[in-house]
């Protein structure tokens, strides 16, 4: 094979507004402040919500995956046999999924690397109202006595909230003979995203309890821009202004 040589980066934009109350960038490992149980992942700067970009791609891969049958697929151990692999994603290192998001843990991957960064999305401020956050109480339901047990406290960002989404796609020369949904090169890795992002919309949704409505998003304004020759210009130090 020829060497692999990065021919263009595109700009990916939008934003993400929340339909339903979220707890964005949290896992469900139990996380204890003043009384609530789950909170929300929070810029240390800012002090506001943000969806991490990880959480997000994660979201992307997994609704993709479960589309084209990859999400847990058996995986080949070292001696040729098939393992269960019920949580993982894709490792192939050949399909489609694995070029766009790169081919997990496998070092052998013939895709190269992930096409795509998915960087954290935080919140845009429009009304001062949006950033204070809801806390809801959920319970989980004894299935022999009916009672509800275990509540637990969880901090979620109210519905209406918008995050700012952006993505860099990088094209590589041997993704030119590349082909999804009857879309090739540059278009078919736009369309591996774009599926992505249009089946979390449509309901596989961000973050958890999503099966109870929570994480429903929906995508606005989603634009595109290349990347002009990027590159860092440095000024002599004479140039300053002295103050
Ligand atoms: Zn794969």
């Amino acid at each position: 094979m020829t060497q692999r040589k990065l021919t263009k980066l595109i700009k990916l934009t939008g934003k993400i507004k929340l339909k339903t109350a979220t707890r964005v960038g949290g896992n469900d490992g139990s996380l204890r402040i003043g009384g609530v149980d789950l909170m929300c992942i929070r810029d240390p700067v800012t002090d506001l919500p943000y969806i991490p970009g990880s959480s997000l791609k994660g979201a992307m891969r997994a609704a993709i995956e479960k589309k084209e049958g990859r999400w847990g697929r058996p995986k080949e151990n070292h001696r040729g046999q098939f393992e269960d692999n019920p949580k993982e994603p894709c490792m192939c290192g050949t399909c489609a999924i694995c070029r766009v998001y790169g081919a997990h843990k496998n070092t052998q991957s013939r895709t190269g690397p992930s096409r795509i960064v998915v960087r954290d999305a935080h919140l845009i401020q429009e009304d001062q109202k949006i950033g204070k956050m809801e806390i809801k109480t959920t319970n989980t339901i004894d299935r022999k006595t009916g009672a509800a047990v275990h509540p637990r406290m969880e901090e979620r960002v109210p519905a209406g909230s918008m995050f700012k989404l952006e993505m860099v796609l990088s094209v590589y020369n041997d993704d030119a003979t590349f082909e999804y949904d009857e879309k090739r090169g540059e278009e078919a890795l736009l369309e591996v995203i774009g599926t992505s992002l249009g089946l979390v919309q449509e309901g596989a949704g961000l973050g958890s309890s999503v099966s109870r409505g929570s994480g429903q998003i929906e995508l606005i304004d989603p634009e595109m821009e290349e990347i002009e020759k990027p590159k860092v210009v440095f000024k002599p130090i004479s140039s300053h202004e002295s103050k």
